[in-house]
C-alpha cells in the first residue's frame, strides 16, 4: 500500500556482467515533482548505485533524455503528475549501447552525424566570420531546424535507426538539411552523395515518430521531406543558388 503523495517508480537496471531487471522504488511526490527529482531522491536517499545522466536540470541540455512510460522524454521537464496516477516506468533510450542503468553511450549519435556530413565545410568564397542575416530568406528556411540540442530522443524513437545501422537518423538528417541550405558551406556535393545513397533519405518511412518526441519542437521529418524536395529539384536541374526550394510542407 502506497501513501497518498507517494509514487512507485520502476527503473530498468543493468550493470556490466549482470542481468537486466526492473527495480521498484517509492518516492514522495508533490505537484511539481519531476522524473529527475524522483531519480535524484532515489539515488541520494535509497540507492546510491542507481546511474543516470543529467546536467542543466532546466530543459536546455537534453542529457537527461530517457524513456518514461514508453515514450522518450527529458526527465527534468516531465512532472510525475502529468503522467497520471498509474504505473511509472523509466528505462534508457533505445538504439544506443547501454553503459549502466539509464546511461547510454552517445558515441553512435556523433558517428551518425559525422557520417552524414554534419560538420560545416567552410566555403573559400565566404567572408571570414560570415553571418546569415537573421531577417533573410536563407535564415527563415533553416530557422525551424536549428535548435537541436543533441539529446538523442529522436534516434531512440526511430524504428529505422534500430533496423539499419547505416541510416543516419533524424538528428543527422535534420542537421544535413540546415547545411544543404547554408550558403557558407562547401560540402554539399559530398553530402548529397551520402544523402542519396541507399541507406539515407530513401530509408525514412515518414511516420514522424522523431518529430513526435523532439523536446525542442523540431521536425526532423519535415527536414527530410524538404531534403527530398531539394534532391528532386536538383536531379531535374531546377536547383537555385543554395538549393532553394518550396516553402515547408504543411503539418510537418
Ligand atoms: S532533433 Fe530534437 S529529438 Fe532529435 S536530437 Fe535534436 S533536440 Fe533531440
Amino acid at each position: 500500500m502506497v501513501d497518498a503523495g507517494r509514487r512507485v517508480v520502476e527503473v530498468r537496471r543493468w550493470a556490466p556482467g549482470g542481468a537486466e531487471r526492473w527495480q521498484r522504488y517509492e518516492v514522495d511526490a508533490g505537484a511539481d515533482t519531476t522524473v529527475l527529482d524522483a531519480l535524484v531522491e532515489i539515488q541520494r536517499r535509497q540507492d546510491p548505485t542507481l546511474a543516470f545522466r543529467y546536467a542543466c536540470r532546466v530543459g536546455m541540455c537534453g542529457s537527461c533524455a530517457m524513456v518514461v512510460n514508453g515514450r522518450e522524454r527529458w526527465a527534468c521537464r516531465t512532472r510525475l503528475a502529468a503522467l497520471g496516477g498509474g504505473r511509472l516506468q523509466v528505462r534508457p533510450l533505445y538504439h544506443f549501447p547501454l553503459l549502466r542503468d539509464l546511461v547510454v553511450d552517445m558515441a553512435p549519435y556523433a558517428a551518425r552525424l559525422a557520417a552524414a556530413g554534419g560538420a560545416l565545410v567552410p566555403s573559400r568564397t565566404a567572408a571570414p566570420y560570415a553571418r546569415i542575416a537573421g531577417s533573410g530568406p536563407e535564415r527563415a528556411a533553416i530557422d525551424p531546424a536549428i535548435e537541436c540540442i543533441g539529446c538523442g530522443m529522436c534516434l531512440s524513437a526511430c524504428t529505422m535507426v534500430g533496423h539499419n545501422p547505416r541510416f543516419p537518423g533524424p538528428a543527422a538528417l535534420n542537421r544535413a538539411f540546415t547545411l544543404q541550405r547554408d550558403s557558407r558551406d562547401a560540402g554539399k556535393a559530398a553530402r548529397w552523395a551520402t544523402l542519396l545513397s541507399d541507406d539515407a533519405l530513401a530509408r525514412c518511412h515518414g511516420q514522424g515518430a522523431c518529430t513526435d518526441v523532439c523536446p525542442m519542437g523540431l521536425s526532423p521529418t519535415g527536414s527530410i521531406i524538404r531534403l527530398r524536395a531539394m534532391a528532386t529539384r536538383r536531379l531535374l536541374g531546377l536547383e537555385g543558388p543554395q538549393g532553394v526550394v518550396d516553402p515547408p510542407p504543411p503539418g510537418v
